[in-house]
């Protein structure tokens, strides 16, 4: 649904997306993570035709943005990062204004009535912009992206701003949408990605550095067999004991955690599954272990390892089955 070939944008000298590639197949939600800066609402305004790239090119269900752009843009819906609402419309007289920009075919009235049922505004159609709550404000530029029903909608971080429970409900909006579109949506928060999106593509100083599903993120950088133990008895001994067990590349006390028993970090050898012989050799030596788990990375560790410039992990990264 979504190709996009070697994207690149400079401002000025500034290269604020640099080679970027990937596609997005229809029906998929896919989420833009990255930190402030990174260059997703760039990227999105390439994507809907707002702005030109440097290099590179985008397709939307086989049109490219550029060279048939009025094709490829009824295809998408966009809501901008700071969506353009007219403050003294009222609701429905703003999507009716949409309407008529966009030059929709479908009849005005049960067009609009529709999005404005699936959208939840319709009791307040007849408000004033100006005088909506942000969440409903934000309902509203969702709804004008929806003018024309389009297949793709782009949201840019669709929930800043919002209370928790205004940002649960265009959650489930957006999951909603998701059923009959193919979404995109960009968050600098990975919870808010990983609430509503299938497929996270991170971005970081311009560049993709990676594109996949939220298990295989997790799975793959999390080959990390190191473990935490909780064991009951006097620190030195117990480090001891455990420096001993075959395996064990290094052991690191985390200190206290309930009466007489410490946390210990247990680091294994070339990434040996060491659960087994801990275990076996704390028991032989009387010693109690009241809790083992595994050290491996929440997606949230690996999000922030990735997007550390000073960490070196290698991701493959872009590819596409
Ligand atoms: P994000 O949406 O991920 O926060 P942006 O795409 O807004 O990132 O910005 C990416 C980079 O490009 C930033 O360094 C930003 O300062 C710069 N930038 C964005 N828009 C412009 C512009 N119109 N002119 C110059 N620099 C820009
Ligand atoms: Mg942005």
């Amino acid at each position: 649904m979504i190709e996009v070939t070697g994207l690149s944008k400079k401002y000025g000298k500034h290269l604020a997306v640099d080679n970027v590639s990937f596609s997005i197949k229809k029906g998929e939600i896919v989420g833009f993570l990255g930190p402030n800066g990174a260059g997703k609402s760039t990227i999105m305004n390439i994507l809907t035709g707002y702005i030109s790239s440097t290099s590179g090119s985008v397709l939307i269900d086989g049109f490219d943005i550029l060279e048939q752009s009025e094709q490829a843009k009824k295809r998408i819906g966009y809501l901008p990062e700071i969506p353009p609402l007219y403050p003294d419309m009222t609701v429905r007289e703003y999507l009716y204004f949409i309407y008529d920009l966009k030059k929709v075919k479908f009849p005005k009235k049960p067009h609009i009535d529709e999005i404005l049922g699936l959208v939840k505004i319709d009791d307040v159609a007849n408000r004033l912009i100006k005088n909506l709550s942000k969440g409903y404000r934000q309902r509203v530029g969702i709804a004008s992206a929806l003018v024309g029903n389009p297949d793709v909608l782009i949201l840019d971080e669709p929930t800043v701003g919002l209370d928790p429970k205004q940002i649960i409900e265009i959650r489930e909006l957006i999951s909603k949408l998701g059923k009959n579109h193919t979404v995109i949506l960009s968050s600098h928060i990975l919870s808010e990605i990983q609430a509503v999106c299938e497929k996270i593509i991170i971005i970081n100083g311009g560049k993709l550095i990676a594109n996949d599903t939220a298990e295989n993120l997790s799975n793959n950088l999390s080959s990390d067999r190191s473990l935490i133990v909780r064991v009951v008895g006097e620190e030195q001994e117990v480090i001891k004991i455990l420096q001993s067990v075959k395996g064990v590349d290094s052991v690191k006390s985390l200190g206290k955690q309930e009466s007489n028993a410490y946390d210990y970090l247990l680091t294994p050898q070339d990434n040996t599954d060491i659960r087994a012989t801990v275990f076996e050799r704390l028991s032989e030596r009387n010693k109690t272990l009241l809790s083992m788990q595994s050290n491996a990375l929440t997606l949230e560790q690996i999000f922030l390892r990735l997007t550390d410039a000073t960490a070196q992990i290698n991701l493959p990264n872009g590819e596409e089955e």
